[in-house]
C-alpha cells in the first residue's frame, strides 16, 4: 500500500521538542488522526497515559493503551542518533505507522515513518 503520511509542522515541532526535553532518555508519544483511502493524516500528539518517564519504548505496556481508532501508530526516540527501527521496535509496532526521531531532533529530518514492516513511508508537511 502506498500510503502517504500527511502532517502538520505544528505535529513535527511537538514531537521534535518533546524528545530534546527528555533527552537522553527516550521519549514517547501517540500519534492521533484519520486515514483517508490510501493517506492517513496526523493532526495531533498525545503523551500516553500510562508514560512514565523511566520507560523506553521496548519496555512501554502496548497492551494497557486504551483501545482509540483514531491512534495513528507511536512516535518515539532514538537518542543515539539512529533513524532506523531496531527488532524490538519492530515487535512493538502499534497501529499504522511508527516515527522516530533520532537525536539531535533538529528538524523533519531527524524523522522518519516506516510501515510495520520496517519500510520507510514518505511524509509530507501541509
Ligand atoms: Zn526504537
Amino acid at each position: 500500500m502506498d500510503t502517504a503520511i500527511i502532517t502538520e509542522q505544528s505535529v513535527i515541532d511537538s514531537i521534535l521538542s518533546y524528545a530534546r526535553m527528555l533527552h537522553p532518555r527516550e521519549s514517547i508519544l501517540l500519534l492521533t488522526g484519520k486515514v483517508e483511502k490510501h493517506k492517513i493524516i496526523v493532526n495531533d500528539t498525545q503523551i500516553p497515559p500510562l508514560a512514565t518517564h523511566g520507560n523506553t519504548f521496548s519496555t512501554f505496556p502496548l497492551h494497557m493503551l486504551p483501545i482509540d481508532f483514531s491512534i495513528m501508530g507511536i512516535a518515539h526516540s532514538h537518542p543515539s542518533g539512529t533513524l532506523h527501527p531496531s527488532v524490538t521496535d519492530l515487535n512493538k509496532f502499534y497501529g499504522r505507522i511508527m516515527l522516530i526521531t533520532a537525536y539531535p531532533y533538529k528538524s523533519e529530518r531527524n524523522i522518519a515513518v516506516f510501515d510495520r514492516e520496517g519500510k520507510k513511508i514518505q511524509f509530507k508537511l501541509l
